[in-house]
């Protein structure tokens, strides 16, 4: 498992020692390659559905156990994010065929398209779970340009990425290994995370309109600088969610000024913030504030704002039932466990509507992640491939 790990960080990595593997991009696209050649050198059925999602496939006496995760990172990312859960489940496959018995489920190991949202984000797993929406791939997060682009490189088709849909009494669960991408592991000490719940996110695009003018002859008094009222955005909105909504996090993660030159007042000004909890009515208000406080900075400077929805992803709780035969399989193996929600999306957040869906997270050195820095002992990694074995063939024999 290790050799595949490695060889799988060497596609598309970056002298910091992480990985840039934007979703559809050509490392992402070698990537993907390299996952289908080794299945099949391996003697696994392979299969790319009609949303790129990549399969290896191991045939049971049963309907299909996913087991999955994503080999697309953000842009100058790290190694761990996506493919240590993808490489995991390979191996799930090869040990589970190695015995030579055939499984009681069709074991299948899934790499989903687009987990980070570079073009949409979730794009795979909301398909294969029959909950892509039109919407999304009109007012992409990445833009209309860059999604027909990576389709095309793929060779995927924009109207037929809704025929990855599967029929959900076709599958009898959905199980992935995932680092932690937080501190809370590493600080108590625990070897194994059993997730219980993903937190929900939305994001925003807002537009400050002001006007644009000669940053040398438009005196002070007479701007409407759509730049400062989106930098008065960014400051108010990190206090407002640090006073009002401690169980909340809130990002503005770019800003930009049109038209962008040192000689010019900026004329509008596009913020990109997403907000995530893991409770649907803390989300509801925080919106509510969160474009309250746009309005209130657009009005002290005499400008208009729009907010446009980007994205909406509900709070998801994990089956508990496969969160048992995490459990069971952690204690097992002798290794420590305990509950913990995540505060990053998963693909495990699209399936779990239409099956029952766990997660199992390993420590993230220092909490890092999507960064070159993003670290996790191999003991750890190992030990999160062994619970994610014990755990499908527990939740494989005993049934929801
Ligand atoms: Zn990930």
């Amino acid at each position: 498992m290790r050799e595949d790990f490695d060889a799988l960080a060497a596609i598309g990595a970056t002298p910091e020692g992480g990985v840039n593997r934007p979703s559809l991009g050509e490392a992402h696209l070698a990537a993907r390659a390299w996952f289908i050649e080794r299945a099949a050198a391996a003697g696994l059925e392979t299969r790319v559905d009609p949303a790129g999602n990549h399969s290896a496939i191991l045939p049971g006496g049963g309907p299909t156990l996913l087991l999955g995760s994503h080999l697309d990172s953000v842009p100058d990312g790290g190694r761990y994010d996506g493919a240590l859960g993808v490489v995991a489940a390979l191996h799930v496959l090869l040990a589970v065929q190695s015995t030579g018995v055939e499984p009681p489920v069709t074991l299948e190991a899934i790499d989903f398209t687009d987990e980070e949202g570079t073009l949409v984000g979730l794009l795979g797993s909301e398909a294969l779970a029959g909950k892509l929406q039109s919407e999304s791939l009109q007012a992409p997060r990445g833009g209309r340009e860059a999604l027909l682009a990576g389709l095309e490189r793929a060779g995927l088709r924009e109207e037929e990425l809704v025929l990855a849909r599967r029929d959900p009494a076709s599958l009898h669960a959905y199980l992935e290994l995932h680092i932690e991408q937080g501190p809370r592991l590493v600080e108590s000490g625990t070897q194994i995370g059993v997730v219980t719940g993903i937190v929900g996110a939305r994001s925003f695009s807002l537009a400050f309109r002001g006007r644009a003018g000669h940053a040398g002859t438009t005196p002070m008094g007479a701007r409407r600088d759509a730049g400062l009222a989106a930098a008065a955005f960014v400051v108010a909105a990190n206090e407002l969610v640090v006073r009002d909504f401690p169980d909340c996090v809130a990002t503005v993660g770019d800003l930009r000024f049109e038209p962008g030159a040192f000689n010019v007042v900026p004329g509008s000004a596009r913020v990109a913030v997403e907000f995530r909890s893991l409770e649907s009515a803390q989300l509801d208000a925080l919106e509510s504030a969160l474009l309250r406080e746009a309005d209130t900075a657009a009005a002290a400077y005499a400008l208009g704002v729009e907010a446009t929805p980007v994205g909406r992803w509900e709070p998801t709780p994990l089956d508990p039932g496969v969160q048992a035969a995490i459990e069971r399989a952690a204690a097992g193996l002798g290794l420590s466990s305990a509950p913990l929600p995540s505060g990053a999306g998963h693909d495990a957040q699209a399936l779990a509507a239409v099956v029952p869906s766990g997660m199992i997270f390993v420590p993230s050195t220092g909490g890092v992640s999507h960064d070159a820095r993003e670290h996790t002992p191999w003991e750890d990694c190992a030990n999160g491939a062994n619970t994610l074995l014990r755990a499908a063939l527990d939740y494989a024999a005993v049934g929801p």
